[in-house]
């Protein structure tokens, strides 16, 4: 461990999409000595499990606004960082089967307009005329964002890790973080499997394992990790491409095309938190059962493998982004609830302003990790 700094000025704890797209902006806006400790390899986590899905179809417009941020620099990431994460823009088009669900995705139709998100409400007829091989027999109308799609998470995180090593950040993978040292009311550094690092600010970036980490500092943060199962068809041509995001928003089933298949994945209400990670093939069976109501040629689809990773989810199903109050130099970056693949290029930088400049472009108060148990916090609707 010749190399090893004792120092730094900023030490993330994560080396997924949040950890490595805040190292970059630090790195960007010249603070450099950095370091990401990564206690396996770098994206192998919640991010580089994640389907990629890109949307700016939320009910809460803090999540568009991180959103409309986020779409701006994927549509441009091949030219920032040199790497193709081949961004698909096919459009997510969500599905309402309930009354009640179908006038929530109105109203959160006027809030995205009002932000200047283009999204089309169609009627059963319009969606079956576009998609024939959707069944909407029972589907109450839809609502598509063209601007939405899909791009490789996996390479998104290392377009960031790159950038941010050729700007000076430190990258210590298979280095687990297993405590942090604080003073009078400061952070004052980690503990690690290979030593101590001494910083004035540690930023929490771990995924699902950031209640885990916060605990290391004495806080008690409400980011609770749930398996989440993806499977992947074997090559299918019956539907046409191109094949948007769909999402049934009352099955919370939703599938996507991934050539040469399709790639498929349904939340399950009943599974208690666990950081599980194994296939359950009687959880397999239900996931198909939905996909072959919502589109029934894929009843002819052979299932190819299968995959779980773990959403970090809060109560209210919205990020915790900002400096913990009661422990100063202590930044989080966490619990982004199904959703935060897409948002890291907005977290990133706005966690950077917030650490150099102690404020941030845009509002990020519905995100404060001391919002819970306070009255009128609305949180996200629009979770799959
Ligand atoms: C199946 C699935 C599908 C998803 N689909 C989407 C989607 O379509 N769109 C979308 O936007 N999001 C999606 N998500 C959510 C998204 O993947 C996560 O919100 C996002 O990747 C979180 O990034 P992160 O950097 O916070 O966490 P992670 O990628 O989990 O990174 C955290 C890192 O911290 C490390 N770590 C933890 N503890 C320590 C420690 N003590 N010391 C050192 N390192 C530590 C971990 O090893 C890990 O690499 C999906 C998630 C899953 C599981």
């Amino acid at each position: 461990m010749s190399h090893w700094k004792k120092k730094a000025e900023v030490a993330i704890i994560g080396g997924g999409i949040m950890g490595v797209s805040t190292a970059y902006h630090l790195a960007k806006r010249g603070l450099s000595d950095v370091v990401i400790l990564e206690k396996d390899l770098l994206a192998q986590a919640s991010t580089g499990l994640s389907v990629g899905g890109i949307r700016q179809q939320f009910s809460h417009p803090a999540n568009i606004r991180l959103s409309q941020e986020s779409v701006k620099v994927f549509e441009r990431f091949q030219e920032e960082f040199g790497v193709d994460i081949r961004f698909c823009q096919v459009g997510y088009l969500f599905l309402a089967e309930k009354q009640g669900t179908w006038i929530e995705f109105l109203a959160n139709v006027e809030t995205q307009r009002s932000l200047g998100v283009p999204v089309e409400t169609l009627s059963p007829q319009e969606i079956s005329r576009r998609w024939p091989y959707l069944n909407v027999s029972d589907v109450k109308g839809g609502t598509f964002g063209p601007r939405d799609g899909y791009a490789d998470p996996y390479q998104a995180a290392m377009g960031y890790a790159n950038s941010a090593r050729r700007l000076g950040v430190r990258i210590e993978e298979k280095t687990k973080v297993i405590g942090i040292k604080l003073k009078s009311g400061r952070v004052q550094g980690i503990e690690t499997s290979n030593g101590p690092i001494f910083s004035p600010v540690v930023v929490n970036a771990a995924g699902p394992w950031a209640g885990e980490v916060a605990k290391m500092a004495g806080l008690d943060l409400p980011v609770t990790p749930y398996r989440r199962q993806v499977f992947m068809t074997k090559p299918f041509a019956a539907i046409p491409k191109p094949v948007p995001m769909v999402i049934d928003q009352d099955m919370t089933f939703y599938f996507r095309g991934e050539d040469p298949g399709v790639l498929m994945g349904m939340s399950d209400p009943n599974e208690p938190s666990s950081f599980n990670l194994n296939i359950d093939r009687n959880f397999m069976e239900k996931v198909i059962e939905a996909a072959v109501h919502r589109a029934p040629v894929l009843g002819k689809a052979e299932i190819l493998k299968g995959w779980a990773g773990l959403y970090e989810v809060t109560p209210d199903d919205n990020p915790i982004i900002g400096e913990v109050q009661e422990l100063k130099g202590f930044f989080c970056a966490v619990g982004f609830s199904g959703h935060g693949f897409q948002q890291g290029p907005a977290v990133g930088l706005l966690l950077s302003q917030l650490i150099l400049d102690d404020r941030t472009e845009f509002d990020i108060m519905p995100f404060a990790h001391d919002r819970f148990g306070k009255k009128g916090q609305e949180g996200e609707r629009r979770v799959v």
